[in-house]
């Protein structure tokens, strides 16, 4: 219109360029106003699809069982939560919403060329079909060094989460050299992978453009040609020129949505298999809640395995009465944490029962469970936090006389209050270092705290100080105390109070009773408590 019918002089809107002008200006900003809208809605509507994405993924990983865990390295389960998630966004957000409106886009400007001139548009399509061409022979290739690159990548991140979070060791054995040989060897076959990517690419995409612009070229000739026969006008032929161009972006970005719809794939993928996921210690519907327990512990002829055909646990049956503190004791390896782990339901027996209070834990619903089993463990997570939010991780919304009490009782509360901020003092990463003495009573605490009915002490191997060791054994004492417990014990000094032992051995029960009996018996437990004398004597004789 501005040539043909402004400029040229005779047309509807001779003379009048500025209202022209104003025409376009006001196009143009109705078209910015719509972009600004769509700016806004999408600045929401991906902020919230991720939140809801790592809420989903989050939500669903919190809800299986332990095994998933042991089974899969940290830092791709958090890879899934956070960039997984992120990049179903990038796709479904960004890359869905450009895609109907670049689609849109094609269909509307190929309609209206072919509107203006059948011909001339399929002159300048006619280099679509060795684009396509190209498009299927040279894209299944990008897409393998694709997957090759993402491959090298990750195995990059997981030698660098490696070397930081083993860190203590690689100082400890003086191996950085060798650490930055593996890093260098990782980020080298990385590079390789990403050089060979971008060559593909580099060749590819030029091509890809030429071929479209090629169809520019095209119309040039041809739209020349109708201009000097005065087939058509100046202003069409721009006009056509313009709109072809208008047509680039919207087909680049066609290119480009396949490696992301790749992309996007992969990353469902992914998370689908953690959504997907069924945990293997699942609640029956209708589970017993028990309000109260009395903490009376059957295990009946129980045999289980980590791995199918592998048996760890055979036909082991034990009895604690209310109140009655059982100790397991064995050589190491000899299924003693494994058959704690059954008791909370940690994980399913493959065969025989566990009941508590006489009802079966696989009718009892998690929650009850949870709530009235305690597990002092060997391995002490501290959650990165203060000191008092730590102990009461079990119940969070407790008085602080609550935790200085149970702090109190597991003969924590002396060495807290020396902290710089007491009870307040940040620890976990980045915060206070604890030893390992003072995270066991951190952790008996944690116990004393939430209170529960029945009790699972699987102690430290770590020896610690005699100073320190008795102050554990006094909290344990205190913690024991009206309780139904089971302990695992590798000092045989902290069975002293059991009622009766269990000495287990390659996942059976091989002997049972209390100290004296078991001593009177030339069996495992002897020869354990022999050793053990002989290992103190030692260990006596190196301090002195
Ligand atoms: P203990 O506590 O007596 O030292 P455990 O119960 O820890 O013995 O281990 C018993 C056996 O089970 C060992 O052979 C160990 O390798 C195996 N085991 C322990 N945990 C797992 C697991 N998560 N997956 C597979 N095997 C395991």
């Amino acid at each position: 219109m501005l040539f043909d019918q402004a400029l040229a002089g005779n047309g509807a809107f001779a003379g009048r360029i500025g209202l022209v002008i104003v025409i376009i200006l006001a196009f143009r900003t109705l078209s910015l106003l719509f972009g600004i809208l769509f700016g806004t809605i999408i600045a929401k509507l991906a902020a919230k699809v991720a939140f809801d994405l790592k809420a989903a993924v989050f939500t669903s990983l919190q809800r299986l069982s332990l095994d998933f865990f042991m089974r899969r390295q940290t830092g791709q389960l958090m890879t899934r939560v956070n960039n997984d998630a992120q990049e179903l966004q990038y796709f479904f957000v960004d890359g869905l919403s450009y895609f109907i409106v670049n689609a849109m886009n094609i269909i509307g400007i190929i309609a209206v060329l072919l509107w203006m001139d059948w011909r001339l548009t399929l002159i300048c399509l006619l280099p679509m079909p060795l684009v396509f061409w190209l498009v299927r022979t040279a894209f299944p290739k990008l897409w393998r060094l694709s997957w090759r690159r993402h491959r090298k990548v990750s195995a990059l991140n997981s030698i660098i989460s490696d070397s930081v979070r083993g860190s203590r060791v690689v100082k400890a054995f003086g191996k950085e050299q060798v650490e930055i040989g593996r890093f260098q060897q990782a980020n080298d076959a990385f590079s390789g992978a990403e050089q060979r990517f971008n060559k593909w690419s580099g060749t590819v995409f030029p091509i890809l453009n030429f071929l479209t612009q090629a169809g520019g070229i095209l119309i040039w000739a041809f739209g020349g040609w109708y201009v000097m026969q005065g087939r058509m006008s100046f202003g069409s032929v721009l006009t056509f020129v313009n709109y072809m161009m208008m047509l680039y972006g919207p087909i680049q970005f066609m290119n480009n949505i396949i490696g992301w719809w790749s992309n996007c794939m992969a990353a469902a993928q992914r998370i689908f298999e953690i959504q997907d996921a069924v945990p293997s210690v699942a609640e029956r519907p209708g589970a017993v809640s028990l309000v109260t327990m009395k903490g009376d512990i059957e295990i009946d002829n129980v045999s289980f395995g980590y791995e199918p055909n592998k048996p760890i646990l055979k036909q082991v049956s034990l009895r604690a009465r209310p109140g009655q503190m059982i100790g397991v004791v064995g050589h190491s390896g000899a299924g003693k944490s494994t058959l704690v782990n059954l008791v909370s339901r940690l994980y399913d027996v493959t065969a025989g029962e566990i009941r508590i209070d006489g009802v079966n834990v696989k009718e009892l619903s998690v929650a009850s469970l949870r709530r009235h089993i305690g597990i002092v463990s060997q391995d002490i997570y501290v959650f990165t936090g203060t000191i008092a939010e730590n102990i009461a991780y079990a119940d969070p919304d407790c008085q602080m006389e609550d935790i200085l009490h149970a702090a109190k009782i597991a003969n924590a509360h002396d060495f807290i209050q020396k902290l710089p901020d007491g009870y307040d003092t940040e620890i976990g990463s980045g915060g206070y270092s604890l030893s390992g003495g003072e995270k066991q009573r951190l952790s008996i605490a944690r116990a004393v705290l939430h209170n529960p009915k029945v009790l699972i002490l699987d102690e430290a191997t770590a020896s610690l100080d005699t100073e320190t060791e008795l102050q554990i054994q006094e909290a344990l004492d205190s913690l024991v105390k009206g309780r139904t417990t089971i302990a695992i014990a590798h000092r045989l000094s902290t069975l002293r109070q059991a009622d009766y032992l269990v000495v287990m051995d390659k996942g059976a029960v091989v002997e049972a009773g209390t100290h004296d009996q078991l001593m009177a018996r030339e069996g495992i437990y002897r020869e354990l408590v022999r050793k053990h004398d002989e290992a103190l004597k030692m260990k006596g004789e190196i301090i002195a």
